[in-house]
């Protein structure tokens, strides 16, 4: 007899930031397909998603908030548990990316993408983890890091330094929350056909030279993520915390 039942979602309520589309929508569909109530979080229409999730009979509800702005980012957790009870599962997805030389970097460009790469992350979890802790149940915290958690890229500086901040938050957090029934961890996606890659796949020249180095041969899928987050919010993994797992089709161990 198979029991996946250590892999289920049902029963739980897991928020999602970004969820309108990319990486956020693919995890958003695959905890829906697992069993959860998805709460999106977002600025821009999530009614793509909603539908996506109506579709297979799920449950989703969308909630407005920019995480550009760290006085709404500051309200989001309590105001959402609130309005729709308890919250046992927050993905830290959304995250934006500015390219220019570091000589001419900017100090927008810089301060932009640290506030909703890192510091949005950082008061969600912390709220999150507040309440949590206040009501003595679990939770689950997955961060959505990047390649350029162990890399540097180039031309990214921002970035790279936000998605290292992820894994140290990470690991931070995990190490805090392990007794406390909190397991805090990372995804690390490799390239993963989303907006936020477009510029380099509209690159023939850049896109061969990613592709070539895969040893999958092909480039992620937003399931592809939004399945492991479901193997991080499920019981199945409550053993595993303060990791930050590459999804990279191999791309690391090259
Ligand atoms: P994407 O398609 O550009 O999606 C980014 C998401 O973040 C969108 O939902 C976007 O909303 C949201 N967002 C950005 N700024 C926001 C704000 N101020 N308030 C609320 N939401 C905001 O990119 P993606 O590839 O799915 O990226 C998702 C995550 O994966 C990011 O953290 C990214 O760094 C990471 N990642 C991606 C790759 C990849 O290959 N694609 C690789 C490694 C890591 P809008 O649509 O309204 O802008």
């Amino acid at each position: 007899m198979i029991d996946l039942r250590a892999f289920s979602l049902e029963g739980k309520q897991v928020l999602v930031t970004g969820a309108n589309t990319g990486i956020g929508q693919g995890i958003a569909l695959s905890l829906a397909r697992a069993g959860a109530k998805v709460i999106g979080i977002g600025r821009s229409s999530m009614d793509e998603t909603a539908s996506l999730i109506n579709q297979m009979d799920g449950n989703f509800i969308a909630h407005t908030c920019d995480l550009g702005d760290s006085a709404q980012t500051r309200d989001l957790v309590d105001t959402v548990w609130e309005k729709h009870g308890a919250i046992d599962g927050i993905i830290n997805n959304a995250g934006i990316i500015r390219r220019n030389d570091a000589a001419d970097f900017s100090e927008d460009d810089w301060d932009d993408v640290l506030e909703v790469n890192l510091k949005a992350p950082f008061l969600i979890s912390q709220a999150f983890g507040r309440r949590v802790l206040a009501e003595n149940r679990r939770g689950k915290i997955v961060n959505i890091a990047s390649l350029l958690s162990f890399q540097g890229g180039i031309r990214v500086v921002s970035y790279a330094a936000s998605k290292h901040g992820i894994a140290g938050l990470t690991k931070d957090l995990a190490n805090e929350w392990a007794t406390r029934g909190i397991n805090v961890n990372a995804i690390a996606p490799g390239y993963i056909d989303t907006n936020n890659t477009e510029a380099l796949r509209a690159d023939p020249k850049r896109s061969q030279e990613i592709l070539g180095r895969i040893p999958a041969g092909r480039w992620g899928k937003p399931s592809d993520i939004g399945d492991t987050a479901v193997f991080l919010c499920a019981a199945a993994s409550d053993y595993l915390t303060g990791t930050v797992i590459p999804v990279d089709g191999g791309w690391l161990a090259r």
